[in-house]
């Protein structure tokens, strides 16, 4: 039987992780998962409960909620307490917000414990900020993306406009530079790049020759693992 590997990706946002991630698994045939949408899932909780300076309180809501997410089409599907939030979680509002509410080191704590069991049976492409450091650090292959800021924003300003935002190019660029900071800066689980992944500059590849660099080493590491 073909071996199921765990497959981490990390990097900061607009890197090309989660559209390089998506189409991976979809060509191995494996689980996809979004950890940045867990993440804005508990940013959404605590926006619409008033919650996003009330520490305990959105502690107490989160352990009795259910965040779950479900392959879908294009993507993860995102469930709040069985209600479709996967729009609502790719507002700006949430991108200002999300960085504080994933320091918070109990929602990390929640969040991880989550994916692992999500990933526990391999098979899987899991993308975030901390994979290869946290959630999997045994995992078969990690890679770490990266691009330069302008690049990254003109990405993330075409997701937005997509989805109906009049932003400017300079609103993203200042809001995705914030958040480089903030991820990257903070105490718990920051995102860095760890020994052993592979880094890969995106800036100027195709989506096509990401995944087929990725697909390619999966499979090399399929004949050398049997
Ligand atoms: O990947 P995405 O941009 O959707 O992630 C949203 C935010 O969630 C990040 O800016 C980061 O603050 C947080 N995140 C994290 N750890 C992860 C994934 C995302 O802290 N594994």
């Amino acid at each position: 039987m073909k071996k199921m590997f765990t497959i981490a990706i990390d990097g900061p946002a607009g890197s090309g992780k989660s559209s390089t991630a998506k189409r991976v698994a979809r060509k191995l045939g494996y689980l996809f998962i979004d950890t940045g949408a867990m993440y804005r899932a508990v940013t959404l909780l605590a926006i619409r409960t008033g919650n996003l300076e009330n520490k305990q309180e959105l502690l107490r809501l989160l352990s009795g909620s259910k965040i779950v997410l479900k392959p879908g089409k294009d993507g993860n599907i995102v469930f709040l307490n069985d209600e479709d939030i996967t729009n609502a979680i790719r507002t700006e509002e949430i991108n200002l917000n999300v960085s504080a509410i994933s320091s918070i080191p109990e929602v990390r704590t929640e969040l991880v414990r989550m994916q692992q069991e999500m990933g526990k049976a391999g098979g899987v492409v899991m993308e975030g900020r901390d994979i290869g450091s946290v959630v999997f650090p045994e995992a078969d292959l990690k890679f770490f993306f990266t691009a330069n800021v302008d690049e990254r924003a003109r990405r993330r300003l075409a997701d937005l406009k997509e989805s109906g935002s009049d932003i400017s190019f300079e609103e993203v660029r200042k809001s995705i530079i914030r958040r480089d900071g903030l991820d990257s800066g903070r105490e718990i689980s920051p995102l860095n790049k760890t020994d052993d992944s592979i880094e890969i500059d995106t800036t100027s590849l195709t989506l096509e020759q990401q995944c087929d660099y990725i697909v390619d080493l999966v499979r090399k590491k399929e004949h050398t693992d049997e």
